[in-house]
């Protein structure tokens, strides 16, 4: 029997939805209606630091409003770290991580000081200071108290697999190029997680056979499906959709307080109107989604 088909919206409470947020929850919720499959949410709160319950709260509203609706129970990260502890776990037994002491600014200064520091999608990438620390310094500023992030070392994490990666993105074959974000962090210094391996646990957890999501996260698949080898979990088929832009030819940022879901709301645009917005921004809802 064919698996059956799940996909997600799994926005992060750090800001209200804009349009694009929009655009990418009625795909996906489109997507599992048209394969009689299931659309989940999942609440994406790991950064206690930026996630804030007004915007988590603002959520829910938005989807409802949308027409939206997903299955029960909503899956939220803060509730989950025991299964991310797990994961991570799994990878400290295979000798794949290491604590890592840097400061951003100590990292940047570092950086500064290399003519010859790699460059990800993201800006710099980490240049690896801690990754050639003795285990026992390392070990004595643990004991210190020194706070630490657990990051991958991803050429001993490429070194311990067989067979090459490959995911499927709109059903082409993609092989995975997991160097491009240097070492990550799987575990930050405030929380014994990162988004990398929580999405990858989650999608797991949540048996998401289908992912669909913008084009910015497109990059970070590639260490997705790494984690994913890693931790001997299945891989879900993708689809990255275009980002919609503003009139400036600009994506949309959570940052941007215009065409946010809620002022939209609040100003008693319609849902049609919203479905045109959304057209005259480059999102088309009538694509077909290839996997
Ligand atoms: N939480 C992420 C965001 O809001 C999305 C993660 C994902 O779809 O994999 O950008």
């Amino acid at each position: 029997m064919a698996k059956p088909f799940v996909t997600r919206f799994a926005p992060s409470p750090t800001g209200l939805l804009h349009l694009g947020h929009a655009f990418s929850a009625l795909l996906a919720a489109k997507a599992a209606k048209e394969n009689q499959g299931h659309f989940l949410l999942r609440i994406e709160d790991i950064d206690i630091m930026r996630c804030r319950q007004e915007f988590e709260d603002a959520i829910f509203e938005d989807l409802t409003w949308l027409g939206l609706s997903w299955e029960i129970p909503t899956r939220r990260q803060s509730d989950q770290l025991a299964d991310y502890k797990s994961a991570i776990d799994t990878l400290t037994k295979k000798n794949l991580l290491y604590p890592c002491f840097c400061t951003r600014k100590e990292i940047q200064i570092e950086i500064q000081k290399s003519s010859t520091a790699p460059h990800g999608p993201d800006g710099f990438l980490y240049p690896g200071t801690c990754r050639n620390l003795a285990k026992t310094k390392a070990a004595e500023k643990v004991a210190n108290g020194v706070p630490y992030a657990l990051r991958l070392n991803v050429e001993q994490a490429l070194h311990s697999l067989s067979s090459p990666l490959t995911f499927l993105e709109k059903g082409e074959k993609i092989i995975a190029q997991p160097r491009g974000l240097g070492d990550v962090v799987v575990a930050r210094k405030d929380v014994m997680t990162s988004y990398h391996l929580a999405v990858v646990v989650d999608d797991h957890l949540q048996k998401i056979s289908h992912v669909i999501r913008g084009k910015d996260l497109y990059h970070t698949t590639h260490i997705h499906h790494l984690l994913q080898a890693l931790l001997g979990l299945e891989t879900p088929r993708y689809h990255h959709h275009p980002l919609l832009v503003g009139a400036d030819g600009i994506r949309f940022a959570k940052r941007d307080k215009s065409l946010t879901l809620k002022s939209l709301r609040e100003n008693g645009v319609t849902l049609k109107e919203v479905f045109d917005l959304i057209k005259v921004h480059g999102g088309n809802l009538d694509t077909e989604l290839r996997f």
